[in-house]
């Protein structure tokens, strides 16, 4: 329970990595603001966060579309009033997980295809952390985390916009990092690999056996392996790192 007193907002939670990223801050303590594009898309992370132990920390959904400015604003007027019971001020930890993808080999991908993923991938994170940096910095303290791809640090044929969208996540992380460091608040890029979630669901069973031949630990990574990253970035331990990306896919990036 290190994390009770603390207050999290985690992107994009509705399911996958941003759940299983909610779910660990909660059972750490920290009382969790759960976001989806839609009314009730987090109902099952908030039960799930109600059934662990007694101490665990609470959580509130909230509806906004990342890339949508006015809907950021109205989502940060939210959590520093405060909503049922939950936060009336700013996060301690600030997690941008939500993230579309668009594949396509690059000579047929349309302009609307990159800018869906550029606009929720890279500009969703830029107007959430916009949302709260202000309001962190004068308390001189926080973390964010942002959700990242190897595919940013590698490339993908058939991804340029999602692998485009996650390497400016690391620029970004970066410079937000130098920025905001002497005001207390560490700012970091999680790059997961090939995790066990929706998003890789929807790719062909051929693809899916042919990445995990590549992925030395010999398994997919599920959404809980990158949540403990994204706790341990939030965590005292990780006082001292920012402006890093850590990866986490089974040491298939060498
Ligand atoms: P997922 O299962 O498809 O979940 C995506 C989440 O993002 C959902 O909660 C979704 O909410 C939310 N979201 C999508 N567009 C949004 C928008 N415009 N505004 C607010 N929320 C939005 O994906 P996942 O696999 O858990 O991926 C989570 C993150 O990890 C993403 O950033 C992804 O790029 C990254 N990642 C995933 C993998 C992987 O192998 N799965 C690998 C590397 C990186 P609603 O649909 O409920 O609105």
């Amino acid at each position: 329970m290190q994390f009770q007193g603390k207050l999290a907002l985690v992107t994009g939670a509705s399911r996958g990595i941003g759940r299983a990223i909610a779910v660990d801050l909660a059972r750490q303590g920290a009382d969790v603001f759960c976001t989806s594009t839609k009314a009730g898309g987090c109902a099952e992370t908030l039960a799930a966060i109600a059934a662990l132990p007694p101490g665990s920390g609470r959580a509130a959904a909230l509806v906004a579309d990342v890339a949508d400015a006015a809907d950021v604003q109205r989502l940060g007027d939210l959590v520093t009033q405060g909503v049922d019971g939950i936060g009336g001020r700013p996060p301690d930890f600030l997690v941008n997980n939500a993230g579309i993808t668009r594949d396509g080999l690059f000579l047929r991908m349309s302009e609307a295809d990159f800018d869906a993923v550029l606009g929720t991938n890279l500009r969703g994170a830029f107007l959430v952390c916009k949302a709260f940096a202000r309001a962190m910095a004068k308390a001189r303290n926080g973390r964010i985390v942002n959700v990242g791809s190897v595919v940013g640090l590698t490339g993908n044929a058939g991804q340029a916009n999602y692998a485009a969208s996650k390497a400016g996540l690391v620029g970004l992380s970066k410079s937000l990092a130098q920025e905001l460091a002497g005001r207390g608040i560490t700012v970091n890029v999680v790059a997961p690999g090939f995790i066990q979630t929706d998003m890789t669901a929807a790719l062909p069973a051929e693809v899916q056996a042919a990445m995990q031949q590549q992925i030395p630990l010999g398994r997919l990574g599920t959404p809980e392996d990158v949540a403990g990253m994204v706790t341990f970035l939030c965590s005292d331990a990780a006082a001292y790192v920012t402006g890093q990306t850590l990866v986490v896919d089974g040491g298939m990036t060498r």
